[in-house]
């Protein structure tokens, strides 16, 4: 976690320049720790003996920074990093308006998926999931399908988070021709051009892209005479 609350139950940032009063985890309230490991950036941790209702100990140094650069390339007033939302007993990594931003480097199960936007929609939040490094890398994995959003503007996509560049990778009008999965990419390094990008795209020239893809390919199996 980035966030603790102090003794005064404000909200604070891990960091080596903390002093070394008393932090509590945000969510459920136990006692943490600061952890100012070599190769990690500063985060805090529960105390092995306590259990705690979000459990993200697991917290990859790619989900830490991520999280960060996140709530940065969003470019908004009023970014709320792990706010926790205890009517549905979950913390956002991110959240800003009506919006929350799930950045997933681990796995997760369609249970665990569907539930937590499930919590989301009960509060009328819109949510995106934007995916790390590992799923970058095996994106034609089965496991990513469940991630797949729809939009009528972007056909299926997908959002990934590139943490070397800070962009965000979009993949979309993501379809399957001939058992072969097509899509198109396009990088941003800000998120107001991202939404720019998506209100000037239009699901008709989707709709007659993908058949001309099928009809070219249908008339390559052909022989030619
Ligand atoms: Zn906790």
């Amino acid at each position: 976690m980035l966030t603790a609350n102090d003794e005064n139950n404000h909200k604070v940032f891990a960091s080596r320049k903390l002093n070394s009063q008393r932090y509590f985890c945000t969510s459920c309230g136990n006692p943490v720790f600061i952890k100012l490991g070599n190769f990690k950036c500063a985060h805090f941790a529960h105390f092995s003996n306590y259990n705690c209702n979000i459990n993200n100990e697991s917290e990859t140094n790619e989900h830490i920074i991520g999280k960060l650069a996140i709530s940065k390339f969003l470019h908004k007033n009023n970014v709320f990093i792990e706010k926790y939302l205890p009517s549905i007993k979950q913390r956002p990594d991110i959240m800003f308006d009506d919006n929350v931003v799930e950045f997933q480097c681990s796995s997760i199960n369609i249970k665990r998926l569907n539930e937590r936007n499930d919590g989301y929609s009960k509060l009328k939040i819109k949510y995106f999931w934007i995916l790390g490094s590992k799923y970058y890398q095996n994106k034609f994995n089965q496991s990513i399908k469940k991630f797949y959003t729809y939009s009528i503007k972007l056909g299926f996509y997908i959002l990934f988070w590139d943490f070397k560049s800070s962009e965000l990778i979009v993949n979309y009008q993501i379809s399957m021709i001939d058992g072969k999965i097509i899509f198109k990419e396009q990088r941003f390094s800000d998120w107001n051009s991202f939404l720019v990008f998506k209100s000037k795209m239009n699901f008709g020239q989707f709709i007659i892209r993908n058949s001309l893809i099928y009809s070219i390919k249908k008339n390559r199996k052909r022989p030619i005479l």
